[in-house]
């Protein structure tokens, strides 16, 4: 087969998914003179709003695949629970990046871990638990352990952590009995982040690791360079990182979440086949943003290995800021009080609705050093009522 041509700015790229991360999609392809084309169901989705074109049906609507693809050049995806068989469909007449067979074992926890371990990258020790016999025979070894279920979990929704047996029964009614996966509890030192971009030739580039700080599930704040992590541990996790991607053949940006257990020792946790908000800070302190090496990737434009040029924090602006000290009316958090800082890069995603745990955007410091970072981000986290970290 003839290599595939070159997807060059004036073409229209599609994403399927119209949230922030479509929405930063869309920017950085329109920053690079591509024409942008949404397809999502809700009217004002943040990416919907600021695109060229907005298909609005489901993701699994004939007529509004074929009006996508009947525009774009190539499609992507931003949204990691897009039905696999909408970009299958998608596939037929353009090229799609990543594949829809990829996003089907990211979107899967059970088929997920297999692929880690087909790596030989090491994951948490789990079971499946499908069927009564399943949860019956899992051995204590698992427990203390977290029951997710294996599909449409996202940020720490549809967890349920068990100390016991007795615990695990009751959890495993209350997520409905359906497909899950049981992992044991680890002891966990930090979490961090490798994303990659691979492209249709197989070139595969990383940024600079993350550490990334949870809350309640959520990923609060990413610190880089992640400053717990040694070279060891930075090298093991880009290995994994490039084999998980390039055994799948996968093209376009990806995300590998790590723990790194209190004795050094790192296992994969998940992926998302898409930039990621721990990637977010790259807008600002990257020479090329992960949402960059997307529409490079798609297209067929080089790669570059991505170089970060100012140590940052990433702060995530959760719908909580609006709602002070128990204020049951919704207030605008003191922008100008962050933007007074230096350093400081706000992002919002046009979501006019705050709501507990929603993410409603993001502030990025970038500082000449950590240090400074670290103490830029701490003013700005007590002007807007976030914790310290
Ligand atoms: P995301 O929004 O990243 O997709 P998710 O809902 O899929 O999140 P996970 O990444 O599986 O959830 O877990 C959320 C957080 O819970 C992790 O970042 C980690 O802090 C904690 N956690 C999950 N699994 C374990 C484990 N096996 N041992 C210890 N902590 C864990
Ligand atoms: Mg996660």
């Amino acid at each position: 087969m003839s290599k595939p041509a070159v997807i060059l700015p004036g073409a229209t790229l599609g994403v399927m998914g119209g949230g922030q991360l479509g929405r930063m999609f869309v920017h950085a392809a329109q920053a690079m003179g591509y024409n942008t084309a949404v397809l999502d169901p809700d009217v004002n989705s943040p990416a919907g709003l600021v695109s060229h074109d907005h298909v609005q049906t489901s993701y699994l609507d004939e007529a509004g695949l074929k009006a996508l693809a009947a525009q774009c050049a190539a499609i992507t995806t931003e949204f990691e629970n897009v039905p696999a068989q909408a970009l299958d469909a998608l596939a037929q007449t353009r090229p799609v990046a990543p594949a829809g067979a990829s996003v089907a074992i990211c979107q899967d926890r059970a088929r997920e871990k297999a692929h880690f371990v087909a790596c030989g990258v090491p994951c948490a020790p789990h079971a499946l638990i499908e069927t009564p016999e399943q949860l019956a025979a899992v051995s204590d070894d698992l427990l203390p352990g977290i029951l997710k279920t294996a599909r449409m979990g996202y940020d720490g929704k549809g967890q349920i952590r068990v100390k016991t047996r007795a615990e695990l029964v009751a959890a495993w009614d209350e997520l409905q009995r359906v497909g899950c996966v049981l992992e044991k509890m680890l002891p966990l030192a930090y979490e961090v982040s490798v994303l990659v971009a691979r492209g249709r030739d197989g070139q595969v580039v990383h940024f600079p690791l993350q550490q990334n700080l949870h809350r309640d599930g959520i990923l609060a704040v990413t610190t880089v360079p992640a400053p717990s992590v040694s070279a060891e541990v930075s090298a093991q996790a880009y290995e994994s990182a490039h084999q998980i991607a390039s055994s799948m053949g996968y093209v376009g940006v990806l995300c590998v979440e790590f723990f790194v257990q209190q004795d050094g020792r790192i296992v994969a946790n998940e992926m998302a086949p898409r930039p990621h908000n721990s990637g977010h800070h790259t807008i600002d302190a990257c020479d090329v943003s992960q949402f960059e090496l997307q529409v490079r990737a798609m297209t067929g434009l080089p790669l570059v290995e991505p170089q970060l040029h100012s140590p940052c924090h990433m702060l995530n602006l959760l719908g909580d800021l609006w709602f002070p000290a128990g204020s049951a009316t919704q207030q605008e958090p003191d922008w100008a009080s962050v933007l007074a800082l230096p350093g400081t890069h706000l992002h919002l995603y046009g979501k006019t609705e705050a709501r507990k745990g929603r993410k409603m955007g993001h502030l990025t410091v970038t500082a000449p050093t950590a240090a400074l970072a670290r103490d830029i981000a701490l003013k700005a986290a007590a002007v807007l009522g976030i914790d310290p970290f």
